[in-house]
């Protein structure tokens, strides 16, 4: 049932000089991140294959600063798509829309981001949007909806986070338009006016949410490492007669190699 992982590529300099030159961060980054280049990444993407695990890539970084940077930073995602075709690995993208420019201006983000999923049509690959902080949620849910998903609609995703008072009202209505959606628990330090701050609320929420995808959703990703949520789902697609094609599982890796019990 554990089909896929979830690899990091850090191409951001500063993060990447840093982390070269710092054993415990090395350390600590060597947990997460498939590879520094994207050869390297494409190799550990080989190797979960063969062990039947899908992987999705993320090139690290989140904002750029201006066009150029946002249009190098689409090219990349285009790169990876080709190779990921050239070499036959099964794998798709993940991305920020931050990195596509969504700072900058949402024309310029649109922009980039038709590119990247123009390539992964032509592919019949999958492109999952990230979601950040919530300064951005209602943008990116509003240009997932308005600007990408309707010429798309086979090729691209989003992400809902547990800890957001409003999620549950998103996943229905992600299921009503038959959105993909991974759900995960939110990694971004939020006030308490729109975030859970007790984790037992968010794990209920994560649930909750869950259950939705499940049941009404279109081939939700369930992303944690927390077992007491993959044994939930489990249990809940048995009484419900969900059939395992239905969803998948998704963790980051290392952890999708090395650890956790589906
Ligand atoms: C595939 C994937 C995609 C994600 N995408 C996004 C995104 O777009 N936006 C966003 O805000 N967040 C994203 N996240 C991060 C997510 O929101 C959580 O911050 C993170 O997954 C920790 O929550 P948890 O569900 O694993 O459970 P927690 O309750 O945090 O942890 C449960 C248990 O899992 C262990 N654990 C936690 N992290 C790991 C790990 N990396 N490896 C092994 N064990 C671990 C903990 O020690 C604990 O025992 C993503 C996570 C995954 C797995």
């Amino acid at each position: 049932m554990l089909r896929s992982a979830f690899l990091y590529l850090s191409e951001q300099q500063q993060i990447f000089k840093f982390v070269r030159n710092n054993k415990l961060a090395k350390s600590f980054a060597n947990r997460f991140v498939a590879g520094e280049t994207l050869e390297s990444a494409l190799g550990a993407v080989a190797r979960l294959n063969a062990a039947g695990i899908t992987a999705s890539l993320d090139l690290l970084g989140e904002s750029v600063h201006n066009e150029a940077e946002a249009r190098v930073a689409g090219q990349a995602y285009v790169n990876m798509l080709d190779r990921i075709y050239e070499r036959k690995l099964d794998a798709n993208v993940s991305v920020k829309l931050t990195a596509m420019g969504l700072d900058i201006s949402e024309d310029l983000c649109v922009t980039t981001m038709h590119k990247v999923l123009q390539r992964a049509r032509e592919y019949r690959t999958f492109v999952r949007i990230d979601m950040e902080s919530s300064e951005y949620t209602q943008r990116t849910l509003d240009l997932f909806e308005q600007r990408l998903y309707p010429a798309y609609r086979e090729n691209v995703g989003i992400v809902l986070q547990s800890y957001l008072f409003r999620t549950y009202a998103d996943v229905e209505h992600a299921n009503l338009t038959k959105a993909r959606v991974r759900i995960c628990k939110g990694a971004y330090k939020e006030p308490d006016t729109v975030a859970y701050p007790d984790k037992k609320d968010v794990d209920t929420s994560y649930i909750r949410c869950m259950h939705a995808l499940m049941q009404y959703g279109n081939y939700p990703g369930i992303a944690t490492h927390d077992e007491a949520m993959i044994k939930e789902a489990k249990r809940f697609a048995k009484e419900n007669h969900i059939a395992h094609d239905r969803f998948e599982f998704q963790m980051l890796y290392r952890s999708a190699r090395s650890g956790i019990h589906i």
